[in-house]
């Protein structure tokens, strides 16, 4: 029987005991592998040691999911269920989520290294209210009459699509699940849900209440395992009609291909980004330097959407890098101990991606690029990386073409608004942008200008649920959120139904 391991925590924002399942959630039960002898050690990123293991499933479990999944869909989900039915239940999965939100952010941090308040306030309470937005849908999922001749009825159904499989990343691993769970069963779909192998924490606990919430068995299964193996026979499965992924654009290609060779699945996929921040001299520069932080360096930079170009213009060049590098500094000042109330800057998520940020800053320093603040590690134990400017870089750069998810920022000089708009354009992703402007005109004219999913004028990362999120070009392919999210979940059936026509 698959085990279940407790976790007692006594730190200065969370006291008490978190136990979580160490097995695979399938049919609504826990259950080992088939081929039970591989597990995965889940490291605390802020110390580099072990929390706990867990088990990780092979294709045989996909089989087994998939199965689960299909059984759940013919019998008690779908249309089986009516809308308003998957909605109550959604609705109080949000409560339930929203009730034990101190346990799933203790988890985000310990198993993440987020700061706890931040993942509290952020990752834990999007993910309630994500999931609440969408039960507010299940029942508003709806097609069309669409008139034709007076001897025809022509409507149309938004079906879904019956089992789907969801992938998802270790940077938002609440957060991220909710984006999947939520459109997909307020559309009907049963899920099959791949979590990081690196941060499964928060997902093994959120199964829990996928039963208290009262959802069939097999309507939502999770399993844990790497992503060649799980991720890819999920890619694979001839019986997954659809797969939304969030990663990296390379897994992302992969996963487009299995799905290509197997059975020409749906695919939906969120993926990398280098996005720009540009500030205008006409800026509100407080303004600008605290959102162009935020942007930048929010979950240490381990964010699709990190502004992590950032062009200002030479007349304030001087006066933005002298505050900004001051600011920086003052972040990196508060890393440490992610329980900790003042802590805003934590480690990154592993010891790979700490190896492969240093790398980049490697990098940078050996093209040329002036290391303006930051660039070395922070502390001696746990992944922390010191937020990192650097300056006097060229667009041909490594780490001005490549997306590095982690704290570390370019900082490119620009003349004009043409110039600047063509500089941000010469990426191959497009996830989003920010522009800093007091002028309006300027503003709407620049993101209209600019080849992203989503363009944000002077803000920053405030991503709406209502409001479709996703990448151009090689940032992605459909959308999240709001109605849009709804359609990435259904297909659409046309009925022709004959009032009089006789042959
Ligand atoms: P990743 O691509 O390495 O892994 C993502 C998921 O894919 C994991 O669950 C992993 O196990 C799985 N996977 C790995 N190989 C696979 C394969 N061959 N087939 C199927 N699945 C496989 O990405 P990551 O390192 O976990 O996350 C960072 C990346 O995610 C960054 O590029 C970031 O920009 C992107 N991201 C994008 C968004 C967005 O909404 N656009 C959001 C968060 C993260």
């Amino acid at each position: 029987m698959p085990g279940t391991t407790t976790l007692d925590l006594d730190t200065s924002s969370f006291k008490g005991s978190i136990s979580i399942n160490t097995g695979l959630f399938i049919g609504g039960k826990w259950c080992d592998p088939v081929d039970a002898h591989d597990h995965a050690e889940i490291i605390n990123p802020s110390t580099g040691k072990k929390i706990m293991d867990i088990s990780l499933a092979s294709s045989k479990d996909v089989d087994l999911a998939v199965k689960a999944a299909h059984k759940a869909y013919k019998t008690s989900w779908g249309f089986k269920c009516p809308g308003k039915e998957r909605g109550k239940m959604l609705l109080k999965l949000a409560d339930l989520l929203e009730r034990d939100a101190d346990q799933f952010a203790a988890i985000e941090a310990l198993n993440v290294g987020k700061p706890y308040h931040v993942a509290k306030a952020y990752d834990v309470m999007g993910a309630v209210e994500y999931i609440r937005y969408f039960g507010g849908w299940a029942d508003k999922n709806q097609g069309n009459v669409i008139e034709t001749n007076e001897a025809k009825l022509a409507y149309t159904r938004h079906e879904p699509y019956g089992v789907c499989g969801q992938i998802i990343p270790w940077n938002f691993p609440l957060l991220m699940m909710s984006w999947k769970v939520g459109p997909a069963l307020a559309t009907g779909n049963c899920i099959i849900l791949k979590p990081s192998e690196m941060t499964p924490l928060s997902a093994l606990k959120f199964a829990e209440l996928v039963v208290e919430a009262g959802f069939p068995p097999g309507v939502v299964n999770i399993i844990n395992g790497y992503g060649p193996v799980v991720g890819q026979a999920i890619a694979e499965h001839p019986d997954i009609a659809k797969v939304a992924f969030t990663g990296s654009t390379l897994v992302g290609r992969k996963v487009m291909e299995a799905s290509a060779k197997s059975n020409l699945k749906v695919v939906t996929l969120e993926l990398g980004g280098k996005s720009p921040t540009i500030v205008f001299d006409d800026s509100d520069l407080d303004q600008a330097l605290k959102w162009t932080m935020q942007a930048m360096y929010a979950n240490m930079g381990q964010s699709c959407v990190a502004g992590s170009r950032v062009f200002v213009h030479e007349g304030i060049y001087d006066e933005f890098i002298q505050k900004f590098s001051a600011m920086v500094q003052g972040l990196g000042q508060t890393a440490g101990d992610p329980f900790s109330a003042n802590t805003m800057h934590g480690p990154q998520v592993s010891q790979v991606q700490f190896d492969r940020i240093m790398g980049y800053i490697d990098s940078g320093k050996s093209e040329g690029a002036t290391v303006h603040t930051g660039g070395e590690r922070h502390g001696t134990e746990g992944f922390f990386i010191k937020p990192t400017i650097f300056t006097d870089v060229h667009p041909e750069m490594k780490i001005v073409k490549e997306e590095i998810f982690g704290p570390v920022a370019v900082v490119l000089k620009f003349k004009t608004e043409e110039e600047v708009i063509e500089a941000a354009n010469a990426t191959t992703y497009g996830l989003s942008c920010c522009i800093f402007t007091e002028n309006i005109s300027r503003g709407i004219r620049v993101a209209h200008a600019l080849e992203n999913g989503s363009a944000f004028i002077n803000s920053a990362q405030l991503v709406d649920h209502g409001v479709p999120f996703g990448g151009y070009k090689q940032s992605g392919i459909g959308r999240e959120h709001g109605e849009y999210a709804l359609s990435t979940y259904t297909q659409v059936k046309g009925i022709h139904v004959n009032l009089g026509i006789r042959l």
